[in-house]
């Protein structure tokens, strides 16, 4: 087996976020093994300050340039405060600074998308937290990553079981890939129940504790639509050979088959800290205090065929994946906004497929299959526009 690996120096865009705090957790837990360079956050300043007593970044962003005094301020006292840097530059540069190597990309929506090229182009491998890198960045950030030979290591649970299942299959030994879902908060409610359920109702996940806009997209299963055009542009395969099975239990995270038909699965507790760990201590195994899994605890392990009258936003990311260049762009930016009038409760659940439906099938005629990041970005804008235009 391989020595234990020595002390890898990591830079965490999103610190604030569950994405950041959990990493953050794994640090702490293991100083001999990871060092903080980088720290980039919105507007949760106090957290940001404990963070860098904590960790002693080298280099700190905040990408609101209003925050700037606060977190001056929360700092002042330090000796050898880091240096510190505003708004969406500010955070790229925090992305390619100094001599980390791998870079967590914890930011929620399309926002994470420049510092992730960022730090691509300054050769640091990334732990990819941020859905859209792929989604909305795919055509764009996969020539990158070959350019430039970094690495990109799923941390989401999902990519990281098939990632995980995907040691020692040779190239082309891949045939199917199996992604579990939990269902999200309305797994057992009644489809007639959906139309009025509110954003608390949303909000409880049953399994995983993570952002509000994850969850909410969990409850509508675009989670996993999202989730599905991430594992094609990861693996390679095409989308008639990616699949969704309901698995309440949230224990197997996600399966493949190979060409003989024997399927192979990763297991684990709903902990986020343990994708996120593989991603930073990849290919090495690092020792943890964590709970093993235990299966005659857990007992039973079921399966069901997903709902697809009861969650359209599947067939909506299915459909976009197809279509390919910008649309899955198009779709993700639709459903964060769509998303976001949902939590700010302007808009009933049902009108989150229903909005981004519209949108997409607008959108149609002006796909383009080779889309620069300008087109990316302005796809996004567009998509948004339409979202508040349509509501
Ligand atoms: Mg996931």
């Amino acid at each position: 087996m391989s020595a234990s690996i020595k002390q890898k120096a990591i830079t965490i865009l999103g610190s604030t976020g569950s994405i950041g705090t959990q990493t953050l957790d794994i640090v702490k837990d293991h100083p001999d093994k990871f060092r903080v360079v980088g720290l980039a956050a919105g507007r949760n300043i106090k957290l940001l300050a404990e963070q860098i007593r904590a960790f002693k970044p080298e280099i700190v962003a905040t990408s609101y340039e209003d925050k700037l005094p606060e977190l001056q301020n929360a700092i002042a006292n330090l000796t050898n405060p880091p240096k510190i840097l505003v708004g969406g530059e500010g955070v790229a540069e925090v992305a390619r600074y100094g001599d980390s190597e791998s870079v967590v990309t914890g930011i929620v929506g399309c926002a994470g998308l420049l510092p992730t090229i960022a730090a691509i182009e300054a050769g640091k491998d990334i732990a990819l937290a941020n859905k859209e890198t792929l989604i909305a960045g795919a055509p764009v950030v996969l020539p990158l990553v070959e350019k430039h030979g970094v690495k990109l290591l799923p941390a989401d649970s999902e990519h990281s079981a098939i990632f995980q299942c995907l040691q020692g299959v040779p190239e082309a030994g891949l045939r199917r890939i199996m992604l579990t879902a939990s269902g999200g908060s309305f797994r057992d409610l009644p489809v007639e129940k959906l139309a009025t359920v509110t954003v608390q109702d949303a909000l409880k996940h049953p399994n995983w504790t993570m952002g509000q806009k994850i969850t909410i997209d969990s409850a509508t299963l675009m989670n996993k639509g999202l989730e599905v055009i991430e594992a094609h542009y990861l693996f390679g395969l095409d989308y008639d050979h990616i699949d969704i099975v309901i698995h309440p239990q949230s224990i197997i995270h996600s399966l493949i088959e190979v060409q003989d038909t024997s399927v192979l699965a990763q297991l684990g507790w709903a902990d986020m800290r343990l994708p996120l760990l593989y991603a930073l201590s990849y290919p090495d195994r690092i020792y943890t205090d964590w709970e093993p899994l235990d299966l005659v605890k857990i007992s039973n392990l079921t399966f069901r065929e997903p709902d697809h009258n009861k969650y359209p936003c599947m067939k909506l990311a299915y459909a976009a994946g197809r279509a390919g260049g910008l649309m899955p762009a198009v779709l993700n930016a639709a459903n964060e906004q769509a998303v976001a009038l949902f939590l700010a409760e302007k808009i009933e659940f049902l009108d989150i497929p229903r909005l981004i439906e519209t949108v997409c099938d607008r959108f149609t005629t002006q796909n383009t299959p080779y889309p620069s990041l300008e087109n990316i970005l302005e796809a996004d804008t567009w998509a948004r526009r339409m979202v508040l235009e349509s509501h």
